[in-house]
């Protein structure tokens, strides 16, 4: 559920005419539901009220600040998996004891940053990251409480750019050796064990993977304590998917990923953390923009739209499909024709659908993908210089840019020329 709604024929975000902010700031520009984001957070508070939880909002799927703080007054603790995104979170008013450190390649400079600034506990990815926190909380002398991820060999059926749970993939340590390594860590100087950790991979659209991870983390749980460790927190990863269109299955609702969390591990006196990214802020986000030209090529027509594949990379990266909608709501029944909808850029990937049906849209006219509030506005990039995508959140009748368009001055500035030149 989303609070993006056709209502006297215009799409509106909440009760904003998502024209009037396409008016005052430009296109392309993302725009995000405050009411859709609190609600998603929400959802996964509330399911997982059975037991002592924190809902640890993955950042990297959208960063801005202002989305940040927003999660932030509403008791989310962040996933982070950089010192910028740890800065972020500081910054955004939320505590160290409520961010967990997540990623494959932690420098040491991070490492130190979040262990002297506060940190709930990193997320250890292999072994040689271990000895680089041990040292380092040694060196300075402050504990670092620290889960290892586990990878559990599952597949999360997804797509192959965003599955992180098999073997082959980089990430965590496999689950046959953790108790090798968990005896590791308790050996060495500067951790403390507080839990294990895992996240098997992004948009997923069914709760089996999960069961299969999560009963192997309940086995592991069992074995470790067995072995003298304190398990206090089970840190279970994000990844639950959201609905792309409206023609597919729903994937599974936080309501019932929380009580199979509660089946599979609910009996272990475990805090449980998850770490939802695209579930809180992927339909919460739309990126609307305006059609430049409507082109006739042979065989097919071309929709050719000023957003492009540096606002939105999803359909380029990983085959995404994203509902585009007129912003003036068609009327109902009206014809509809195929097009090819593209960007700008000089890049045949810059094609966000191929024979797509849409109603009579053209020139000047408004168009909104939906559901590109995760892994949108984040990944964008200025690629063919083009200035980096606007943001604006609503809230309610208001709404504000909560970052601004630079303007080509201030791009060029960037740039130093050498004494040389
Ligand atoms: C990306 C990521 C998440 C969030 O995944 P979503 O699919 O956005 O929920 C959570 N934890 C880790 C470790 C990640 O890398």
């Amino acid at each position: 559920m989303d609070h993006f709604l056709y209502r006297n024929g215009q799409l509106h975000a909440e009760d904003v005419p998502v024209a009037e902010i396409a008016a005052a700031v430009g296109t392309p520009v993302y725009i995000y539901s405050t009411a859709t984001l609190l609600r998603h957070f929400r959802l996964f508070d509330e399911a997982l009220d059975w037991g002592p939880h924190l809902v640890c909002y993955a950042m990297k799927a959208a960063s801005n600040q202002a989305i940040l703080t927003t999660l932030a007054q509403a008791g989310a603790g962040m996933d982070v998996v950089s010192g910028g995104e740890y800065a972020r979170a500081r910054a955004a008013g939320v505590p160290g004891d409520r961010i967990v450190f997540s990623g494959v390649g932690k420098t040491r400079a991070e490492i130190r940053t979040a262990l002297e600034g506060g940190i709930r506990q990193f997320n250890i990815e292999s072994e040689p990251e271990m000895e680089a926190v041990s040292d380092i909380a040694a060196a300075v002398g402050i504990s670092a409480p620290v889960t290892i991820r586990v990878n559990p060999d599952v597949d999360a059926k997804t797509h192959a750019k965003i599955a992180t749970g098999k073997s082959e993939n980089k990430f965590g340590i496999p689950i046959a050796r953790a108790r090798e390594v968990y005896a590791r860590a308790a050996a060495l100087p500067g951790l403390r064990v507080v839990g294990i950790d895992v996240h098997i991979g992004s948009q997923l659209t069914q709760l089996e993977p999960f069961r299969q991870a999560y009963r192997k983390v309940a086995d592991l749980t069992r074995a470790l304590r067995e072995d003298g460790h304190d398990i206090l927190r089970l840190d279970l990863g994000g990844g639950l998917g959201i609905p792309y269109t409206r023609s597919n299955e729903a994937p599974p609702l936080p309501t019932d990923y929380g009580q199979m969390i509660r089946e599979e591990l609910g009996d272990l006196g475990c805090e449980i953390e998850i770490e939802p990214g695209r579930l809180i802020v992927g339909n919460a986000g739309i990126l609307v923009s305006q059609v430049i030209y409507h082109k006739q090529g042979e065989g097919r027509d071309f929709l050719i739209l000023d957003a492009a594949m540096n606002d939105l990379i999803r359909p380029a990266m990983y085959d995404a499909h994203h509902d585009i909608v007129p912003v003036v709501e068609p009327d109902t029944g009206v014809e509809q024709a195929l097009f090819d909808i593209v960007g700008p850029v000089c890049e045949t990937g810059d094609t966000f659908a191929r024979a797509r049906p849409m109603p009579p849209v053209g020139p000047g006219d408004l168009v909104a993908f939906r559901s590109a509030g995760a892994y949108g506005a984040v990944m964008a990039s200025e690629y063919n210089t083009r200035a980096l995508v606007p943001e604006v959140l609503v809230n309610g009748d208001q709404f504000a840019v909560i970052r601004q368009r630079p303007s080509f001055d201030e791009i060029i500035k960037r740039d130093s020329i050498p004494a040389w030149l």
